[in-house]
Parts: structure tokens; sequence; C-alpha cells
């Protein structure tokens, strides 16, 4: 039997100033990531200023394309009601080279997960919190 991949259920963020957008940006499907206003840099996780150029910085909105870069399969239920299998992964956006988001790979089996593998966000809510999780980017979302 081939084993789907789940959201695993998890303590939610501590969600600061500069995280909320992230955390919440969901709630309309988008996908907030920190930038600098000064030299367009993408700072994932957020900072105040830009370590580049000072600049300040706040949310701008990207495409939720990525590339799967690593991932484990987690077959442990390490807390009580923890979904598996799960798979967690750091995934590269499309926006910048090495802009990585720590997140969960769902939607898919654990075993057709691949490194490289072109996935898109998909939102879990948990109240006012959306969690960015990420998904198979499908065949008829290539366009
Ligand atoms: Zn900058």
């Amino acid at each position: 039997m081939t084993e789907t991949s789940h959201a695993p259920s998890r303590q939610l963020p501590a969600v600061e100033k500069e995280t909320l957008s992230f955390w919440t940006a969901g709630a309309e499907g988008r996908l907030q990531i920190c930038r600098c206003e000064g030299c367009g840099r993408y700072l994932h996780p957020p900072l105040p200023r830009c370590p580049d150029c000072g600049g300040d910085t706040s949310p701008s909105t990207v495409s939720g394309r990525a590339r799967v870069a690593t991932f484990t399969v987690n077959h442990q239920p390490w807390v009580p009601g923890l979904a598996v299998p799960f798979v967690f992964a750091a995934v590269e956006l499309v926006e910048q080279p090495e802009l990585y988001v720590f997140t969960n790979i769902i939607g898919c089996p654990v075993d057709d997960v691949r490194i490289g593998m072109a996935v898109k966000v998909a939102f879990e809510q948990h109240g006012d919190i959306f969690l960015p999780m990420f998904q198979p980017l499908g065949a008829a979302d290539a366009s």
C-alpha cells in the first residue's frame, strides 16, 4: 500500500511582527516573504533590516512556486496524535537562489517526493494562522 504524506499536527508558530504576514497572508491565498525595499533581496526568516544594504524590509507576495531542496520522511509519531508518515522539507522558492522555507510536503505519496521536484504552496488553516505547506505542482498548474 502506498502511504500518502500528511500534514503533521504540530505546535503553532510564535507570531511576531516580522513574521505576521508569513503566517496569516494565506487567508488570502498569498505567500508573503520579507523583502528589502532597497535592493530587492528576499529575506527568510524575516529581518527588520537588510543585511546587505541596511534597507527597510516589508512583506512581498511571491508566486508560491518552489523546488524541493532537501527532505526527510518521518514515520515516527514524535508526539501523541501526530499523523505519520509525513515529509519535512526545505524548499527553495523560485524567486531567489537559496531562499529556503522549511515546510511539509503534502498531497502525494511519501515515496514520490524527490529532490528538485516542483511544488507549490498550499495553506493549512489553524484559526488565524495559515501554515504554508507545499504540494506537487500538477500538470494542470504547469502553464
Ligand atoms: Zn537590501
